[in-house]
């Protein structure tokens, strides 16, 4: 449904070229959950904003393709690549931004924001039936109706973020995007936002990719998980099998960190830190941090390979006997 094919988009700062996306091939498939998980810094909000073909200074795709298949409503599609993605925002994809305080217009009530966006960019009925049916809808999703006459700040960090996939959600896109949708909330609210999510892509029957840090996130609500290390994604694969199975020493030491209810034990980190993407080291890019490196770790990049059915690492440690095949995963 959305592919992007050797990916690499790279910021240009004053202290030169952030390489925050690197030779990324990706599949986002019908009717998915698609976490991506990785550490601040890793590539993952910017992967997002590529998929949503928003790239605008400092950032730019130097190399690879995005490749959309739109439904045209009569049962063909048409193909569309990174520049003209934004035609097709909002209805066929939709992006939740983090941090939903500095995202809505501080000065216009929520009925505003609904008009100016969906008008923005798709016709609708007057000003009275579209409220009508963002109504509608809000019911559907069991919001207050009466959030439309609040300003942002009169709604609690929760409600701004209920209203936000509310929102992205209206025009029922095919694709939705939500980079940390449940940051700096507490627990029960994220609980309620993470099902509203996952309520929302069941009943549209529609993909949902998740950016978030939280490995807990990702393995309550997710389908398949990538995780990304230093602009790449160095294991991909069924979420189940991720956490059961971790082929990457990384995503094993992430896990690894993660608390676990009545376990005192300490958690180990991991420990150093991830590589500068003004200059990223050639080889694994993990290797100054791996417990398990090797030679020549440090000269030849490991390539994303499958190593079981649709489980996918880039890590030499699986390249004796492997019969994978490198690929879009
Ligand atoms: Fe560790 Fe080498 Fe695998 Fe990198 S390629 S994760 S350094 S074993």
């Amino acid at each position: 449904m959305l592919t992007l094919e050797n990916i690499s988009a790279h910021y240009t700062t004053r202290r030169g070229v952030v390489q925050a996306v690197d030779n990324v091939s990706l599949t986002v498939r019908e009717n998915e959950i698609l976490g991506i998980a990785g550490e601040s810094g890793c590539g993952k909000s910017t992967l997002l904003k590529v998929l949503y073909g928003y790239v605008a200074r400092p950032l730019s795709v130097v190399a690879g393709t995005l490749r959309a298949e739109v439904p045209n409503g009569n049962g063909s599609r048409r193909i569309l690549g990174l520049k003209e993605m934004p035609k097709v925002w909002w209805q066929f994809i939709s992006y939740i931004p983090q941090a939903s305080q500095s995202v809505l217009n501080p000065v216009i009530t929520i009925e505003s924001q609904f008009f100016d966006a969906i008008t923005r960019f798709h016709q609708t009925g007057s000003r009275a039936q579209t409220r009508r049916q963002v109504a509608d809808y809000l019911r559907q999703l069991e919001l207050p109706v009466d959030v439309l006459n609040a300003y942002p700040h009169q709604l609690s960090g929760g409600m701004r973020q209920r209203v936000l996939v509310a929102l992205a959600t209206f025009l029922h896109p095919r694709i939705i995007l939500a980079d940390e949708p449940t940051t700096a909330l507490d627990v029960v609210v994220q609980r309620g936002i993470l099902r509203m999510l996952t309520r929302v892509q069941r009943e549209m029957g529609n993909s949902l990719v998740v950016v978030s840090h939280d490995l807990g996130v990702h393995y309550q609500i997710t389908h398949r998980l990538a995780i990304m290390y230093a602009g790449k994604i160095v294991e991909i694969g069924p979420t189940e099998k991720v956490f059961a199975r971790p082929l990457h020493p990384y995503t094993a030491a992430l896990i690894k960190s993660l608390p676990r209810i009545g376990d005192q034990s300490q958690r180990e980190g991991i420990a150093g830190a991830p590589p500068s993407l003004l200059n990223p080291p050639k080889g694994c890019r993990f290797a100054a941090r791996c417990s398990q490196v090797m030679a020549h770790c440090r000269e030849i990049e490991p390539p994303l390979v499958e190593i079981e059915p649709d489980h996918f690492a880039a890590c030499h440690l699986h390249d004796a006997g492997v019969a994978g095949k490198a690929g879009v995963a």
